[in-house]
């Protein structure tokens, strides 16, 4: 491998430009300086929120403007230090500001309270009064809240304790991450090396079976000798969820955590109960794996590794850049004019350089680009992360142009669903576009590992996190047996008669720290499937279909999530969007089917 190149060798054109946030670290430190002046200028209102509707929406105003101040100041220090993290000097601009951002929301934890703490007369008279009718949505999203709000000294008590709570989700995380270790796994060459985390999944994508078995077998044996702590830890974490729920006048958890995004329990049982009617497609992929690999049954070690050799691809930066702007021409011209400007304007730092952060993300604020970091290395998969990444920055554009700051950024529950969309459309054209089977293949493969990884393993994790919830609900033992033993029959639900799963994957739930996230990764299914449903609409070429999907990009959150899904076209109050996505993924396995069929032929 080359010398990694030091960001001065970079090409200021592959770089991004944050210049247009501030002309100097000078500047910086200027407009660093005026954020205690808004601080005071919001703790002026503490105490006299009761007072009028006027006084509420000035409050209101001070808030935003000192937040909106503050998230420019942060942009800037931490897209700065992402560049080299070993640079000193802006890692100390970073801390300053983040220390600055711990000490402002203790300053403005009376906020929320103080205005949940208005009498009901006085809270309803607001509602309806004109000075507050910008922030009409802001207070009926904590009239929701107020049912669930304790009185002053017990949300104090439930406050204190919060640490305390949280102590099983914290002991699993320092015994995952930093005390556990595993076995050394010999690779095909015999050579032995340390499995980690990190290295668990190539592992599992080597060529030779023996490696894999042994790797898997390493991994679960491991985590079978903690099962009992494991199982502690994690019971300890579901009962607090039930505990605060209870506390909370919730009728369950599940409800509870879905309470923020005012979505019902339908929408994840609805979920898991289409997912379940769509199971014989990924019963049949398996089965088709099971076949290419020429064995009798599958193992849960050979269900990762690539069917498809590793298109080898080396696609240039500019090639990425055309392909993705081809891709996303059928978003029309508005989108496709503001996605040019990413590169125009630079918002995109493009190559790896030395001490510059790993992976890719879109950050910004309101006053900035939607900027982009990634480290393009000229993989195929690099150009659907650029796709990906530019999908995030597109919908923060759109719901930034579109909203007032204080509606302007989407809630994480359709936080995915512009990024996979993009993606999808890539996957499109570039099926269109190519002539070359292999490259045709890797794409499918692609497409069929997403689903899988997405839809379908994401649900089955929604599925546990419901089981477990309940089991503590229902008073049922909640023990590594019990846990273990419903983890195994689910993984042969999900997996179907082509897998003859090793008994070993029952210990599989005590490595994933998602179920310590109290229902989180439903979202992922749900955005990923949204995003299947309108790509096909933007690629039917009905006008009005694409105009659903920009107001979608422009909508921030000023409306609920699932309102807003629903506008564009996508009701996941229904089976329909999950049915149809999954269809999607039907018709993708025949044509993997078909493809190798005549290949063999
Ligand atoms: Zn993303």
């Amino acid at each position: 491998m080359s010398e990694q190149l030091t960001r001065n060798e970079i090409p200021e054109s592959k770089k991004w430009d944050l210049s247009p946030l501030y002309k100097t670290t000078e500047n910086w430190e200027t407009d660093f300086n005026q954020i205690d002046k808004g601080i005071d200028e919001a703790l002026k209102y503490r105490g006299r929120v009761r007072e009028s509707a006027e006084i509420l929406a000035q409050a209101f105003k001070a808030i935003d403007k000192m937040e909106r101040h503050l998230e420019k100041v942060y942009t800037f220090a931490h897209l700065e230090s992402d560049q080299d993290t070993s640079n000193s000097e802006t890692r100390s601009r970073l801390d300053k500001v983040t220390a600055k951002i711990a000490e402002t929301s203790g300053k403005m934890a009376w906020f929320e309270p103080e205005v949940l703490s208005l009498s009901e007369e006085t809270f309803n008279t607001y509602l309806t009064s004109p000075a507050l009718e910008f922030y009409t949505r802001t207070l009926t999203e904590l009239a929701r809240r107020r049912p669930h709000t304790l009185s002053e000294k017990e949300e104090r008590i439930l406050g204190m304790s919060s640490e305390v709570m949280n102590s099983a989700s914290k002991t699993f995380s320092i015994l995952n991450n930093a005390d556990i270790t595993f076995p050394k796994v010999k690779d095909e060459a015999g050579k032995e090396i340390q499995l980690t985390h990190g290295n668990y999944v190539n592992f599992l994508e080597n060529k030779d079976r023996s490696v894999r078995k042994a790797a898997f077998d390493a991994m679960y044996s491991t985590f079978g000798s903690l099962r009992n702590t494991l199982a502690c830890t994690l019971s300890s974490n579901v009962k607090k969820d039930v505990l605060k729920s209870q506390l909370r006048n919730f009728d369950s958890a599940l409800e509870s955590a879905l309470h923020p995004d005012n979505i019902g329990s339908d929408v994840y049982n609805n979920l898991i109960s289409t997912v379940h009617d769509n199971l014989p497609a990924l019963h049949k992929y398996y089965d088709i794996r099971r076949k290419i690999l020429n064995l009798d049954k599958l193992d849960m070690c050979d269900v990762y590794n690539p069917l498809v050799p590793d298109s080898k691809v080396e696609v240039t930066w500019e090639q990425a850049c055309e392909w993705v702007q081809e891709a996303c021409k059928p978003l029309g011209e508005e989108y496709c004019t503001v996605l040019k400007r990413a590169f125009d304007e630079r918002w995109i730092d493009a190559l790896e350089n030395k001490g510059k952060r790993s992976g890719a993300y879109s950050s910004g604020c309101y006053d900035s680009a939607p900027y982009i970091m990634m480290n393009f290395s000229g993989t195929l998969s690099d150009v659907f992360t650029l796709a990906h990444e530019l999908g995030h920055s597109m919908h923060s554009y759109f719901s930034k142009k579109e909203q007032d700051y204080h509606y302007s950024s989407y809630k994480i529950f359709v936080a995915e669903v512009a990024s996979t969309t993009n993606e999808l459309l890539l996957h499109n054209y570039l099926m269109e576009i190519s002539t070359d089977e292999n490259f045709k293949l890797y794409l499918i493969n692609h497409l069929i590992d997403s689903f899988k990884g997405t839809v379908f393993r994401q649900t089955m994790f929604a599925e546990f996190e419901k089981e477990i919830h309940e089991m503590v609900e229902q008073s049922k033992p909640f023990t590594a047996d019990s846990i273990s033993a419903y983890y195994y029959e689910l993984n042969k639900k999900y997996h179907g008669e082509a897998v003859d799963p090793d008994s070993k994957i029952e210990m599989e739930w005590a490595r994933i720290p998602h179920f310590y996230y109290n229902f989180y990764v439903y979202k992922y299914a749900t955005g990923f499937s949204a995003a299947v449903a309108l790509s096909k609409n933007i690629l039917s070429g009905d006008a009005a279909k694409l105009e659903d999907y920009l107001n979608f990009l422009k909508a921030g959150c000023s409306k609920d999530v699932l309102d807003i899904l629903k506008d564009a076209g996508v009701d996941l109050s229904t089976p329909e969007p999950i049915n149809s996505a999954l269809s999607e993924f039907s018709e993708i396995v025949d044509e993997l089917e078909q493809v190798l069929l005549y290949r063999k032929r």
